[in-house]
């Protein structure tokens, strides 16, 4: 499940030095640094998001899993955050004064990170690190597009997932089955996305991403909107807690040339209907970028 950077911001990188699995960003989502874990160094995803910002045309670099390095490379990086040296290498030396801290270890890179047979044990292994460093306060989230929420060893993982300072931020794009194929062209039935998404926080809270964009010259319309938030409506209508909804937007270039960012006036529109609906639900609205130098 890939982060689109965020415009303005410091440059997110999958890779740091030779690292194969883990790598810093400063993430405006996390309002710091996220240590980004990569379990699908294969490319593999169930999803094909027209705004993948995931280079498939080239070759990955390995396909194997590695969790003894995966721990190894993290263990170097929350060393630079302890210590504060990650602060003097570029680009986080330029990091605003309020940003320089460690937020969280986030499960997100090439792919959807719970297809991965790695995960269950990736969670546990990572969460030993974090608590036998003392990061206590450091969150471990996973950035998911939803689609096996509900897989028995994906539900075991959320488990100590959550038992260890969890956040689980999910992905719903649409509120149409017609729009959801459009932008995240996948086999997986949005009814199986929603229905994972409202079990899941019937159990445990979400974090909502919606990423909207303008797609062949069109931004999304009212009425995709509005079932869009008819579907957010009725998880907490059924009991489901939403911890907040982050509705964001193309932050640069993707493979995809017709994918492109909304401009500010449509996402102030999306941000208003969507507050007007939601009342209750918290908002973050993040920017794109306002130069495209595509
Ligand atoms: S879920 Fe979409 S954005 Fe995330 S890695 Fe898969 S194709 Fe890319």
């Amino acid at each position: 499940m890939s982060e689109p950077l965020a415009p303005g911001h410091l440059d997110h990188r999958r890779l740091w030095g030779d690292f194969d699995f883990c790598y810093p960003v400063l993430s405006r989502r996390s309002r710091g640094i996220s240590l980004g874990v990569n379990l699908n160094p294969d490319k593999a995803c169930n999803f094909d998001c027209v705004y993948c910002e995931v280079d498939r045309r080239r070759s990955p670099k390995r396909r194997d899993i590695d969790l003894d390095q995966v721990v190894q490379e993290m263990g170097v990086l929350l060393d630079l955050c302890q210590d504060g040296r990650i602060f003097e290498i570029p680009p986080f030396d330029r990091a605003p004064a309020d940003q320089r801290r460690l937020n969280d270890l986030a499960f997100s890179g090439d792919g959807e990170p719970t297809t991965a047979p790695e995960f269950p044990e990736a969670v546990e292994r990572l969460a030993h690190l974090k608590w036998s460093r003392g990061f206590h306060g450091v969150k471990l989230i996973l950035i998911t597009d939803a689609s096996r929420l509900q897989a028995r060893e994906v539900v075991q993982a959320l488990d100590t997932l959550q038992a260890n300072n969890g956040e689980i931020w999910a992905k719903l794009d649409a509120g149409t089955e017609a729009y959801y194929q459009e932008i995240n062209r996948t086999r997986i039935p949005f009814d199986r996305i929603l229905e994972n998404l409202e079990t899941t926080a019937r159990l445990r809270p979400l974090t909502i991403q919606s990423l909207f964009l303008e797609w062949k010259g069109q931004p999304p319309s009212e009425e995709e909107i509005t079932a869009y938030c008819g579907r957010l409506d009725q998880i907490c209508r059924m009991g489901g807690r939403i911890e907040a909804i982050q509705v964001y937007t193309v932050a640069r270039p993707t493979p995809e040339r017709e994918a492109r960012p909304l401009r500010a006036a449509d996402l102030d529109r999306v941000a208003a209907q969507v507050k007007d609906a939601l009342p209750a639900l918290p908002l973050e609205v993040y920017y794109g970028p306002e130069a495209w130098d595509a």
